[in-house]
C-alpha cells in the first residue's frame, strides 16, 4: 500500500545556516517517494540572526519556479520557520499580512530572557533549570504566538545530547510540556514531528512517542512529519520511521496546508 508521505521541514538557501537550493531538495524528494515537501526556510527575529536574508519575494519566486518544474510529481508547499513569533508580533504580523505562505511553524530556539538555547554555554548546571528555562517560552509560544504548527516541542534534549550532556525529561517538565500542547489543542494548531536528531543518531525524534502520546490524550490531531534537512541529502530521511511513530501514538492521518488552511491525508 501506497501510504501518503510528506518532509514538512526543510530549509534551502533562503535560511542563513543553508546553501541548499529548491530544485535539488525537490529532486531528492520525488527520488525518496515523497508525495510532498514544505521548505520551512527561516525567519528569525531574535538577536542572533542576521536580519533581511529570508527575502520573500524571491522566495516565494523559487517556490513558484519548483512548482512549475516538478508540480506534477511533488507538491510544493510555501512555508516559513518563525523564530520566537510571540515575541515579535508585529514584526510577525508585517511579514504573514504581507505574503501569501501555506504553513507557518512556529520555533523557540531561544529560552527565556533570550538566552540562545543552542549554544554549549546555555547548558550549565542546574541543568534542570536550564531546561525549564526552556520549556517556559515554549509555553509562551504555544499559547501566543502566530503559527500553524509548534515545532519541535522538546527541541532542548537534542542539543543537550549533542553536547554530551543528560536530558532527563520528558518527566520533570510533564506540566509544562501539557500546558504547551493544551494551548495548541484549544487553539486549534498542531504540532510537528521533527526527526533531526535521528539523523545525528539520537535514539529519538522531538518530541519522543511519549509526549506524542501525551499531545493524542489531550485532543491533539494536527500532526506533521518534518526532518529539518539544511542540505538535500537529508530531505525525507527517517520519514517512514516517522510515520510509524505517528501510527504507535494513534495517529491515522497527516495534515497539509494551502494558504494556511488545513487538509488531511491518511497514513
Ligand atoms: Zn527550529
Ligand atoms: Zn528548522
Amino acid at each position: 500500500m501506497n501510504s501518503y508521505r510528506h518532509d514538512y521541514h526543510v530549509h534551502s538557501c533562503f535560511s542563513h545556516d543553508s546553501r541548499a537550493s529548491l530544485e535539488a531538495a525537490c529532486q531528492v524528494a520525488i527520488d525518496r517517494g515523497l508525495d510532498e515537501i514544505a521548505f520551512a526556510d527561516h525567519a528569525d527575529l531574535g538577536p542572533d540572526f542576521p536580519q533581511d536574508y529570508f527575502r520573500a519575494p524571491e522566495y516565494l519566486a523559487a517556490i513558484a519556479r519548483c512548482r512549475a518544474r516538478y508540480g506534477e510529481e511533488l507538491a510544493v508547499c510555501a512555508a516559513v520557520e518563525l523564530g520566537e513569533p510571540h515575541l515579535y508580533p508585529d514584526e510577525t504580523a508585517a511579514l504573514l499580512d504581507a505574503h501569501d505562505f501555506d504553513f507557518v511553524l512556529g520555533s523557540a530556539h531561544y529560552a527565556l530572557g533570550m538566552r540562545a538555547a543552542w549554544r554549549e554555554e546555555f547548558f550549565v548546571d542546574p541543568l534542570h533549570e536550564a531546561y525549564e528555562s526552556y520549556f517556559r517560552q515554549v509555553v509562551r509560544l504555544a499559547a501566543a504566538g502566530d503559527y500553524d504548527v509548534l515545532a519541535h516541542v522538546d527541541l532542548i534534549k537534542r542539543d543537550a545530547r549533542q553536547f554530551g550532556k543528560l536530558y532527563d525529561g520528558p518527566g520533570p517538565y510533564g506540566d509544562m510540556i501539557r500546558t504547551a500542547l493544551k494551548s495548541v489543542v484549544e487553539r486549534g494548531k498542531g504540532i510537528e514531528l521533527n526527526l533531526s536528531p535521528l539523523r545525528r543518531g539520537q535514539p529519538e525524534p522531538c518530541p519522543s512517542l511519549e509526549v506524542l502520546k501525551w499531545y493524542r490524550e489531550l485532543g491533539g490531531e494536527i500532526l506533521v512529519i518534518g526532518s529539518d534537512a539544511h542540505s538535500p541529502d537529508g530531505v525525507g530521511a527517517h520519514v517512514d520511521l516517522g510515520v510509524e511513530i505517528a501510527r504507535s501514538a494513534g495517529f491515522a492521518r497527516l495534515a497539509t496546508f494551502r494558504e494556511r488552511q488545513i487538509d488531511w491525508r491518511r497514513i
